[in-house]
């Protein structure tokens, strides 16, 4: 038994060398940090394949890759899809890097993607793309209770379906909720249809018709530092 084990490692290790050595073939999405538009299933078929050639450990870290949000889930509204990626471009202890986070949002239907940003910047850039007039919903009072372990309250179900417009109780569509100082995430899901439970503070940020500032700033950063930080980081994997 032991020894077809040895088989089976040996064999998978054989192809990782065939595939590193035929890495200048590779037609998919790039194996490391991009800002360019490509499909979720092609950027879910590169990070499976750097981690193939690399390993999974710290791959989040070491690619730089987008990957499935952990805490995204997909929301369909009309012919819109939001699937939610993130990328891990903050710097390792005493490097320097542009230091952040990122996520952004893919609506497949449309070849369209938010700037990457922080994950509110790009479920939010999202709803400006998707579902016009989001700005314009009731925000549900934080008197109203809208959750309790077991969903949606009855009184808040109540309060929304009583001030929402018809056109809005689809599925898919998002609710507006003040929040908590600090319970200002957007989550997926968790609309009585569906969509997002969007924190009021969204309403605070004005619509970006112009991919955002940070996005710039990330790739101006990859473009000008990647040689130096893979000099200085000399026999680490980093991708190509
Ligand atoms: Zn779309």
């Amino acid at each position: 038994m032991e020894h077809e084990g040895q088989l089976a490692f040996d064999f998978e290790e054989f192809e990782r060398e065939e595939a590193r050595a035929r890495l200048h073939e590779w037609a998919g999405a790039p194996l490391h940090f991009t800002t360019d538009y490509y499909p979720p299933a092609m950027l879910d078929e590169a990070f499976a394949h750097w981690r193939f050639l690399n390993g999974d450990f710290g791959s989040f870290g070491r690619s730089h890759m987008w990957h499935r949000s952990i805490s995204g889930g997909t929301v369909e509204f009309g012919e819109h899809r939001a699937e939610s990626f993130t990328a891990d471009l903050r710097p390792e202890p005493g490097a320097e890097g542009p230091g952040d986070l990122l996520t952004m949002v893919v609506c497949e239907p449309c070849e369209w993607h938010s700037p990457a940003g922080s994950e509110n910047e790009a479920v939010e850039a999202w709803h400006d793309h998707a579902v016009p007039g989001w700005r314009e919903l009731p925000v549900v009072p934080r008197q109203v209770r809208v959750r309790s372990e077991t969903g949606l309250t009855k009184v808040a179900l109540r309060w929304i379906e009583q001030r929402y417009p018809a056109h809005m109780q689809v599925p898919g569509a998002p609710i507006i909720t003040e929040r908590a100082q600090y319970g200002t995430r957007h989550v997926a899901g968790y609309s009585p249809w569906g969509g997002y439970d969007l924190s009021a503070t969204a309403l605070e940020r004005p619509a970006r018709t112009q991919p955002g500032r940070s996005i710039r700033r990330e790739a101006a950063w990859f473009e000008s530092a990647q040689p130096a930080a893979s000099a200085a980081r000399r026999g680490r994997v980093l991708g190509d």
